[in-house]
């Protein structure tokens, strides 16, 4: 009797336990898909973002998928543009298309000496930018010259929408693609072209950022680390926006199986973990695996759109060789010197307003294959970087897990006590103190305003194309500055002492 009563709890403790676990289970279950189909939302300021691309556009198998991310592109206010009819605007999307046909410009504008030395034929004067519209739209002139800010505001304006602006490139201005998102368990670098998305106002040139580049590794957090899967941020007016915390690598729910070695198209061999990370995947190819598929997104973007300048931005663990670092491609160099001759610094204002920081650089290794800095620069004419900053949730010597350690808003005592033994000791266990997540976003920032800088200082010449590949600075034409619209962007100190949350927009 005795016996049958013990197995009888016996039982009803099993099919407890088992009960409870699927209960587990199941909640898990719809959390981790809701993480999964959960959008992070950008705020897209309509009058300042002109286009949005669908990564699918320049690797078609993404079409609709997970990964099927955006590229948004602000365009300069003073770009010169073409407007052409609505209906026409297929046959007109390149310069050869639309140089013999009948012009329009406004006279003593920029856009007009631009669009001189561009067309054959002779350009109509016209009194005002709202003429050069009417005419386009009327017919009278098949194509009406216009600065880009001039054409967007007119063609906004009008309820017919009959004319827009074409893909021809009058005036072929340097161009900036800005990736955050490579590495989705690197918050700063997603925050960094997030703050860029929602702020930066361009004057010259185009601004294309990307806030997700990989967007499959935000639909998981990675294996065994027992990651927060959202962090939260308070903008100016107290309201909370999320964002995902994801992993290294594409989900292998959208890249499964995985080979025991990959081995990339240069013959590099890597082990499976590597295989669905993007950044060992470039050039990438749009038949190749997912990764690849998506890696292709940027190389044949860069290409397509002759993109001038390419920046990638990540962050390493505070133990880790590589970071608070710039990796640049040999063809960047003279753009790194000029930064460096401009006292590109990171400053550290909490402990003295003149101690900088050093800055080391490493040109990217030729024989290390797979990585932005090495194959966007060699199969692309862009000037490609590559910059890290510190973050303890991607260490190894980290406690617990907590929103607060993706912040870095409050100290993690393990790393505190290891800076405090290097500094005692003199020892290099950390390579980079971590630091708060506004002071990594500003770093970021910082360093894409200095790229800039850097590019305008060497003056270098560029083949005017409309797509592939050319030499640069041989037999080019120079095409002049990238110029960010003053103030648009935050200074390295107001990120710091605003903080990062404060050039985050509200969601409607
Ligand atoms: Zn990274």
């Amino acid at each position: 009797m005795k016996f049958m009563n013990d197995k009888k709890i016996r039982l009803i403790v099993t099919t407890c336990i088992l009960t409870l676990v699927l209960i587990i289970g199941v909640i898990t279950s719809v959390n981790f898909l809701k993480f999964r189909n959960y959008n992070t939302e950008f705020v897209v300021r309509e009058d300042v973002v002109g286009k949005i691309y669908k990564f699918s556009e320049f690797s078609k198998h993404l079409k609709g998928d997970v990964a099927d991310s955006n590229i948004y592109e602000i365009q300069g206010t003073d770009n010169t543009v073409a407007i052409v009819k609505k209906d026409k605007l297929a046959n007109y999307n390149k310069i050869d298309n639309i140089k013999g046909l009948s012009v329009c410009g406004v006279d003593g504008s920029s856009q007009y000496d631009a669009a001189k030395d561009v067309f054959t034929s002779n350009i109509n004067v016209l009194a005002t930018a709202n003429d050069v519209y009417e005419n386009v739209k009327s017919g009278t002139y098949e194509v009406g010259i216009l600065s880009y800010k001039e054409a967007i505001t007119l063609i906004n304006n009008d309820q017919n929408e009959n004319v827009d602006i074409s893909d021809a490139i009058v005036e072929k201005v340097p161009s900036l693609l800005l990736i955050g998102g490579t590495h989705p368990n690197e918050p700063s670098g997603q925050l960094a072209a997030t703050v860029v998305l929602e702020n930066a106002k361009v004057k010259r040139g185009i601004l294309y950022v990307i806030t997700e580049l990989n967007r499959s590794a935000y639909s998981y957090s990675q294996p065994q680390e027992g990651t927060t899967w959202y962090y939260h941020l308070k903008t100016k007016n107290g309201n909370t926006r999320t964002f995902k915390y994801g992993s290294r690598a594409t989900n292998t729910v959208d890249q499964w199986p995985t080979p025991d070695v990959y081995t990339h198209s240069s013959g590099q061999q890597l082990s499976s973990s590597e295989v669905r990370n993007i950044n060992r995947a470039y050039p990438g190819n749009e038949e190749g695996t997912y990764t690849e598929q998506i890696a292709w997104v940027v190389t044949n973007f860069v290409n397509q759109k002759d993109v001038t300048m390419v920046i990638d931005l990540h962050e390493a663990s505070p133990e880790y060789l590589t970071i608070n670092q710039c990796v640049y491609h040999q063809d960047a160099a003279d753009i790194w010197s000029q930064m460096k001759i401009n006292g590109f610094r990171y400053y550290n204002p909490e402990a003295d307003k003149t101690q900088k920081l050093n800055m080391p650089a490493d040109q990217s290794p030729l024989n290390m294959h797979g990585l932005t800095h090495r194959e966007v620069g060699d199969y692309t004419n862009a000037y490609v970087f590559l910059f890290e900053t510190s973050n303890a949730s991607q260490g190894k010597i980290r406690g617990a897990f907590t929103e607060d350690l993706i912040k870095y808003s409050a100290p993690d005592k393990f790393y505190e006590a290891l800076v405090k033994y290097d500094e005692e000791h003199d020892t290099s266990n950390i390579y980079g103190a971590p630091v708060e997540i506004s002071e990594r976003v500003a770093r970021h920032v910082l360093s894409f305003e200095s790229v800039i800088t850097g590019f305008n200082k060497i003056k270098t010449t560029r083949v005017v194309t409309q797509t592939g590949r050319d030499n640069v600075g041989d037999g080019g034409v120079y095409v002049g500055e990238m110029i960010l619209e003053e103030g648009t962007v935050p200074s390295y100190y107001d990120l710091i002492k605003y903080g990062v949350g404060n050039y985050l927009l509200d969601i409607d």
